[in-house]
């Protein structure tokens, strides 16, 4: 789905440069048919140190990174609460990771870079993997760098501790060690904890989904004492269903404040062609928020919601833009116990309709639009729900609202788009394509995923 290039002006007579790109050049035609056992083992061995060696590296061009950013930041008069926005992403696209693990990696590598000497120093040296660094980051995260210095010194100072520990053992010393320099600061991060709590969906088999709630502890209880009463309450009155599936009723009941009965969530987008919703074909259909469904599953889902008002866009050419979907004939009488709001998919192309609208906000129906052909963050690697319908080409400097100029964004990736050197902007494709630039000139695509009826 996404593809990068590097820019025509990237140095490649930059001697690290070169040697690494010989290096990748070189690896594939390593012939490991012909090593006896010994040689093998040596092959393993000695790839896993060069990948921790190559972490370290990637750790130290990440810190440079950030110093260089922020130095042509404070040269161009870039706010101080705006300074250094984007790196992450930078290293991110770079590396081929979510924006997400882009703050993760950055964070880690200036822990480990200047404040973490002797994990550094493991790692560069290939003993210590970058995964195992990461946690060694994140056990320290709650001390002073003082106090993050001595951990290090104590844990690390003699690289042959590391020899045969587990990680879980690894983690369990760092844990302690930092627990003994500051008791205080370990209790006070159980209490920021707090700060993580989340609700998270994700697709289980037989179209069925699981939703988590990360909570603090008296929440998490509260939650399912509510349930269990529940589920006692209608047991107790005789309720033919299990205590499992009186829970899983009530808790979408009060979430979504609907009675069961209704089956279907207040409002769904479901994304089907004409030939699976009609003609009984079996193209999957596609829920965003969830995923891909089977063409059945979805008739079932529209029909148990007793009743259909189409509230969505056709997206047959022939078709004015944004005009309703009709076709519910087949259907039964609305009853309006929920609403689906259907996105035709255009046999030929997959293609969503295009839709535009004279406003600078994306009205309504063009923000599900965005959000249905998107299905998450544009932004290469980015898995994260979208939360900005943004201009590719921005408002201010003359871009429309409308779908072609649009893109799904969420928060972060919004922000980086937005800071200093950044270049959007949408390129001709089979489905719908941008093409994010760089401060340093590299180009990063990005195209919207394929939808039903797209063969391509
Ligand atoms: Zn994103």
């Amino acid at each position: 789905m996404f593809e990068s290039m590097r820019p025509p002006e990237t140095p490649a007579a930059v001697p690290a440069i070169g040697a690494l790109a010989s290096f990748l050049d070189l690896l594939p035609a390593l012939d490991t048919t012909e090593l006896g056992e010994g040689a093998l083992i040596d092959v393993l061995a000695g790839a896993e140190a060069t990948k921790n060696a190559l972490s370290a590296l990637q750790a130290r061009a990440a810190v440079a990174l950030d110093t260089v950013v922020r130095t042509r930041h404070a040269a161009e008069g870039i706010p101080r609460e705006k300074a250094g926005a984007g790196i992450h992403t930078q290293v991110a696209l770079a590396r081929s990771e979510s924006p997400h693990m882009g703050h993760r990696l950055v964070g880690m590598a200036k822990a480990v870079v200047n404040e973490m000497p002797h994990t550094h120093h493991a790692l560069a040296t290939g003993r210590l993997s970058e995964w195992r660094a990461t946690l060694l980051v994140k056990e320290t995260a709650c001390l002073s760098v003082e106090q993050r210095r001595q951990v290090d010194e104590q844990l690390l100072a003699d690289p042959r501790v590391l020899e045969g520990v587990g990680t879980r053992a690894l983690v369990a010393r760092a844990r302690k060690l930092a627990y003994a320099v500051s008791p205080s600061a370990v209790v006070d991060r159980a209490r920021r904890a707090v700060n993580d709590r989340r609700v998270s969906l994700r697709p289980a088999p037989d179209t069925m989904s699981i939703l988590s709630g990360l909570l603090p502890v008296a929440q998490g209880v509260s939650v399912l004492k509510a349930l269990t009463g529940e589920a006692d309450r209608l047991v107790g009155i005789g309720d033919g269903r299990t205590r499992g599936q009186i829970m899983a009723d009530t808790l979408v009941e009060r979430l979504t404040g609907q009675a069961m009965a209704a089956a279907v969530p207040v409002a769904i987008q479901l994304v089907m062609t004409d030939r699976a919703l009609f003609h009984g074909e079996g193209e999957p259909a596609f829920l965003p928020g969830y995923g891909v469904i089977p063409a059945q599953v979805a008739r079932d889902l529209i029909r148990r919601a007793g009743g259909l008002r189409a509230h969505g866009t056709r997206t047959a050419d022939s078709r004015a833009p944004g005009s309703d979907a009709g076709g519910t004939d087949d259907l039964p009488a609305p009853q309006q116990l929920a609403w689906i709001r259907r996105l035709y998919t255009a046999p030929e192309t997959g293609d969503l309709v295009a839709m535009d609208s004279r406003a600078r906000i994306f009205p309504a129906g063009l923000a599900r639009f965005i959000e249905t052909r998107d299905q998450c963050c544009r932004s290469p690697w980015c898995d994260a729900p979208v939360r900005h319908h943004d201009h590719v080409l921005g408002w201010a400097a003359g871009g429309k609202t409308t779908a072609a100029n649009s893109a799904g964004l969420c928060a972060d990736c919004n922000y980086s788009k937005e800071a200093s050197g950044w270049r959007t902007e949408t390129v001709p494709g089979d489905r719908h394509t941008t093409v994010i630039t760089t401060p340093t000139g590299h180009h990063y695509r990005s195209q919207a995923p394929p939808l039903p009826g797209d063969t391509s």
